[in-house]
């Protein structure tokens, strides 16, 4: 038998997403991302869209930034910080090997979002085989938007999903371009790890994403959730 253990400090708590019309919010358990998962922004970043399957990668939990405005600190160790705006699904149960019929029926809502990326620490890690977290995955790097909670009939699932910077349009695509919907890619995550109540998951992203520096301002919109308004500083 194993004794009870008291932590020995206390840790950050979990990060959190505020629910729409809710004074509840969605524990965030943890943050998956599909890449290239448009066939434009495939193309945008050199590859062939049509013969990859989808791949996936992570960021920690704590890199999330919620709220309908937020303001993220230029990060470090980057001169080439891109947004990619992105809708973000959020997850009430999950499993292995999830069949794609069933699998929205794990989604609790959805949201819009913006994977930040440090292009130029990613671009290195790719040229040298080397892996992408500290391109992807660093404080602030995951900015999401309020939370909208949908089943698995009104997912949005086409739609435009837009971002702007300072007034000027760089993104836009259509929900319904994904390569892989987003049933497809809880299905398809779901055979790699046991997916949990509180995971997020990012779908990717359409073609356009670019850099910003600080005093810029990002509006991101997608199909059916609210806007999301996020600022560098
Ligand atoms: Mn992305």
């Amino acid at each position: 038998m194993t004794a009870i253990r008291e932590p020995a400090f206390a840790v950050a708590e979990r990060s959190t997403v505020p629910i729409v019309g809710s004074s509840q919010c969605f524990p965030v358990n943890r943050i998956f991302c599909v890449g290239r998962n448009y066939a434009a922004h495939a193309r945008e970043m050199g590859t062939d869209p049509e013969r990859e399957p989808p791949f996936f990668f992570a960021k920690p939990a704590d890199a999330i930034l919620s709220g309908s405005t937020c303001s993220l600190a230029y990060p470090p160790r980057t001169k080439d910080l891109h947004f990619e705006v992105e809708l973000v699904v959020g997850l009430k149960s999950g499993g292995l090997n999830i069949a794609v019929e069933n699998a929205l029926d794990d989604v609790f809502g959805a949201c819009v979002g913006i994977d930040f990326t440090r292009r130029d620490i990613q671009a290195a890690a790719k040229a040298t085989r080397r892996p992408w977290d500290m391109g992807k995955g660093f404080d602030g790097s995951a900015v999401v938007g309020e939370m909208v909670t949908f089943d698995a009939r009104s997912l949005p699932q086409a739609g435009p999903i837009t971002l702007t910077v300072n007034g000027n349009e760089r993104q836009r695509g259509d929900l319904s371009d994904m390569i892989w919907s987003t049933a497809e890619v809880i299905a398809e995550l779901s055979t790699y790890l046991s997916l949990k109540a509180g995971d997020l998951i990012f779908t990717g992203t359409p073609d356009g994403v670019g850099p910003v520096i600080a005093g810029d301002r990002m509006i991101a919109e997608a199909e059916g959730v609210p806007t999301l308004t996020t600022s560098i500083i």
